[in-house]
């Protein structure tokens, strides 16, 4: 068995800026998730970038009168900024507008098309008159035809839910012009997934023991009443991915084909970066390894059915067309942890409106740990959850600061003063002492099992619980009091507390990572838990495009109980949090719905 996991997480569009919603929808649980099987010492890697392509793009830019290309680097270059500040580690974060992801997803088409699942059909699509060309899906709006709903995009409805045909909608209007279109014949590609329904079944049928109900269930529900039918690959545009067909210019493959195959082909780019070309088929053609697929509710039907059925349809005639060697199949998502949605002070997250918290503006204010806290917490895992100003600051300063933070920081003052700064020689341990030992050293074990099947909210739920018995042990021991009469008892206490809150640290680590590396060194270890983020520029015969990268700490892993030695030299500590004032609450809220 090997220990490779691919944490691969949703590509953000390159319209709108990041929200707390789309945070704790997929980008901190990925990293949650990849920091633990890193402090196992699993072989990690985190992939993702910014989704250039389609017509989110092609419309802000025509909103902006700017080209396309500067639209798309502005949000990924604040993409990368709010990664970085907010530690979501990508081994990579790229673009799909490169030239590695151009040859991997006409390399995926060629593939398709040789084992028999693409054909080519005309079809009525919608045209404008005035501007001379054929619409992109999105830039006809009407009426949905299955719920009734008068804002639906052409090819989905935002109200239902649904994936619409789009030359089925009722009442078209341009969203360029507000005129009316016609509908005209224009030739596409077409992959063929009702070919590819009875695999994509028996695929869900295989995970269905361990995967999240609502994921599976919303899956196989829309197979069961809808089935899988064939969808256009190809559309008539031009910012995209060429056609890699003779006689098919000025049309592009369509955004929701090529920009899954951007988790692949993401990799590709990291082994290439990393000078080590071959090793992304660790993570793709050797079958034990584990991908995870870290997405919001509204992606799940592309990830779990869609993609899975390009992953099978490409066969191993994939990598025969993409190497020039022998084939290998790909291997299929092993988890699709997908998360519902967040609201926002009992509304939806409305980000035209500004009904949003958003990541760089917000970490102006807090700290990022502040932040990854409160998501995790109340992350949006079986339902809908809702970001709450007023339980923001209450949790900050009743869990993180109160239960965490000054756990850490009064042990540490308190060694740091009477100790001279070593960690204190307990002599033989009491049995109340290696009890509470024995206690937390079991996280180790049941935080663990949650973070190993995703469920992020009980394991650090399970941390706090194991930090407030601790914060129960000192109340009984109470070295604040044993230090006046018997600085030998004190000693075992304190020495106690600081060998439990090493290993806390670890099991507190995934989820604020910042705060725990602090006190790793405030411990006085000089290895640090993580590895460092970095943004580099790439360039290629497209351009050039900013990246963030990651790069390892260690190798091998720490997830372990502490073997702290008495006699370590500690540093002097400060406070681990910060402490927030209730009144921010109405000061916050007063931002919301302004422009
Ligand atoms: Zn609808």
């Amino acid at each position: 068995m090997s220990n490779n996991i691919l944490i691969a997480i949703a590509w953000p569009y390159a319209n709108s800026e990041i929200h707390v919603g789309n945070i704790t929808g997929s980008h901190l649980p990925g990293d949650i998730v990849a920091r633990y099987h890193r402090l196992k010492g699993n072989r990690v890697l985190v992939v993702s970038g910014t989704d250039s392509h389609g017509t989110p793009v092609t419309l802000k830019a025509d909103s902006e009168g700017l080209p396309v290309e500067d639209v798309y680097q502005r949000f990924h270059n604040k993409f990368i900024e709010l990664f970085q500040k907010t530690g979501i580690s990508y081994d990579l974060f790229t673009s799909t507008h490169t030239e590695n992801h151009f040859r991997v997803s006409q390399a995926m088409f060629l593939a398709l098309n040789k084992n028999g699942y693409l054909y080519t059909e005309s079809r009525p699509q919608w045209y404008s008159p005035p501007a001379n060309r054929f619409l992109p899906d999105r830039y006809v709006e009407g009426t949905c035809y299955i719920c009734g709903y008068d804002g639906a995009r052409s090819d989905q409805c935002d109200r239902c839910g649904s994936v619409l045909e789009p030359e089925k909608l009722l009442n078209p209007r341009s969203k360029v012009d507000g005129s009316t279109p016609e509908l005209r014949e224009t030739k596409h590609y077409f992959l063929d997934l009702s070919k590819l329904e009875p695999d994509v079944e028996e695929f869900l049928h295989e995970r269905q023991h361990y995967w999240r109900e609502t994921v599976v269930g919303q899956s196989l529900g829309q197979i069961e009443s809808e089935g899988l039918r064939p969808r256009p690959i190809t559309r008539d545009l031009d910012w995209g991915i060429p056609v890699p067909v003779d006689g098919w210019e000025g049309k592009c493959l369509y955004v929701w084909f090529e920009a899954v195959i951007g988790y692949l082909s993401a990799t590709i780019e990291w082994a290439q970066i990393t000078g080590q070309a071959e090793v992304w088929r660790d993570w793709w053609t050797d079958i034990s390894a584990k991908a995870f697929y870290f997405i919001g509710k509204d992606n799940i039907f592309f990830h779990a059915a869609m993609w899975p059925a390009q992953l099978e349809g490409a066969g191993k005639e994939f990598v025969e067309i993409f190497t020039g060697g022998e084939g290998a199949p790909l291997n299929l998502p092993y988890d699709v942890p997908a998360n519902q949605f967040m609201n926002l002070e009992g509304q939806k997250i409305s980000g035209s409106r500004n009904w949003a918290v958003w990541g760089l503006d917000f970490l102006t204010r807090y700290d990022p740990d502040a932040l990854r806290f409160y998501l995790t917490i109340n992350m949006p895992e079986l339902r809908d959850s809702d970001w709450d100003w007023d339980e923001f600051i209450a949790r900050n300063n009743n869990d993180l600061v109160a239960t965490w933070g000054n756990l850490a920081n009064r042990t540490l003052s308190f060694a740091y003063k009477h100790w001279d700064g070593f960690v204190p020689d307990p002599g033989e341990l009491r049995p109340t002492d290696k009890e509470i030992i024995r206690v937390v050293e079991g996280g180790f074990q049941t935080v663990g099992e949650h973070l190993e099947a995703v469920r992020l909210r009980a394991a650090l739920s399970e941390a706090l619980r194991l930090a407030s018995e601790v914060n129960k042990y000192l109340d009984t021991v109470s070295p604040w009091f044993e230090i006046k009469t018997d600085k030998d008892a004190a000693a075992k206490s304190i020495y106690t507390a600081l060998r439990v809150i090493d290993s806390l640290k670890l099991l507190f680590a995934p989820f604020i990572p910042f705060s725990s590396e602090r006190l790793n060194t405030y411990l006085g270890f000089s290895q640090p838990l993580f590895g460092e983020q970095y943004i580099e520029e790439q360039q290629d015969k497209l351009g050039a495009h900013n990246t963030l990268q990651y790069c390892p700490a260690q190798p091998g892993g720490c997830w372990e109980p502490s073997n702290l030695q008495p006699g370590q030299r500690l540093e002097a500590p400060a406070p681990l949090f910060k402490k927030l004032e209730p009144a921010l609450a109405e000061d916050e809220r007063k931002r919301l719905g302004k422009d």
